[in-house]
């Protein structure tokens, strides 16, 4: 199986005045292109601190994040904030839509970013919605839709850049369990189906025991 992206000797300590917080300590592990992967640790344990740092949004202590064999550290900031937009698509606890957008306007905000035509961005979108099951929501705002459907719009708009990795931080740590499952089940589905590898952290086991690794 091919790299796609590897922690080596990752380290990150927080330093508050006298208190240093030392939250990863010499992490090494690989996903492979296509790969499901759950990382599980109780609260607290650095799990956010680890996606952001794969997301370049945070630079660490020690160690290296190699995203197809490239130093994400060593990028500039525009080649970070490309990585970002191209490779890679977050998933939070919180959907982070934007309020005053339409379901649809949010999912095409990633190809806005890219300057991609508003026409072909609304397109793309629009399959996206219908890949999760949302082609009847298109145009209603995030108040209107249900937790669940929310995160079904946040993952449309992660994979509207055709990235090659999905970062989801406890993605469904904020549904009730018959959604947490639709939700689930549609990030596993998506990856089986488009070859988008998912990388999960959560302290749930239940759920990343379903995962291939
Ligand atoms: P998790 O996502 O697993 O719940 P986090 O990565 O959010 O854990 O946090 C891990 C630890 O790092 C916690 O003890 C938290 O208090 C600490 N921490 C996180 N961000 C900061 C920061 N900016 N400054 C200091 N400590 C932090
Ligand atoms: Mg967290």
């Amino acid at each position: 199986m091919s790299e796609l992206l590897k922690c080596q000797a990752l380290s990150k300590e927080y330093n508050e005045g006298e208190n240093t917080v030392r939250v990863l300590n010499n992490i090494n592990f690989t996903v492979n292109k296509a790969e499901q992967v759950a990382i599980v640790g109780s609260s607290g344990s650095g799990k956010s601190t680890l996606l952001h740092l794969l997301g370049a949004l945070d630079q660490p202590s020690a160690g290296e994040v190699l995203f197809e064999q490239q130093n994400i550290f060593r990028f500039t900031d525009s080649q970070q904030a490309q990585f970002r937009n191209q490779s890679l698509g977050f998933v939070y606890q919180f959907h982070h839509l934007f309020s005053e957008l339409t379901a649809l306007e949010n999912v095409m905000m990633p190809l806005q970013i890219r300057r991609i035509p508003i026409k072909a961005a609304s397109k793309k979108a629009a399959e996206l919605l219908e890949k999760v099951g949302l082609a009847d929501r298109a145009q209603h705002k995030p108040s209107e839709l249900s937790g669940g459907e929310r995160q079904r719009v946040a993952i449309a708009r992660a994979l509207i850049t055709d990235p090659a990795c999905i970062l989801a931080d406890e993605p469904t740590g904020n549904l009730d369990y018959m959604s947490a499952d639709q939700v689930f089940d549609l990030l596993l589905k998506l990856n089986a189906e488009l070859g988008t590898a998912l990388l999960i952290v959560t302290h749930d086991r239940s759920l990343a025991s379903q995962m291939d690794r």
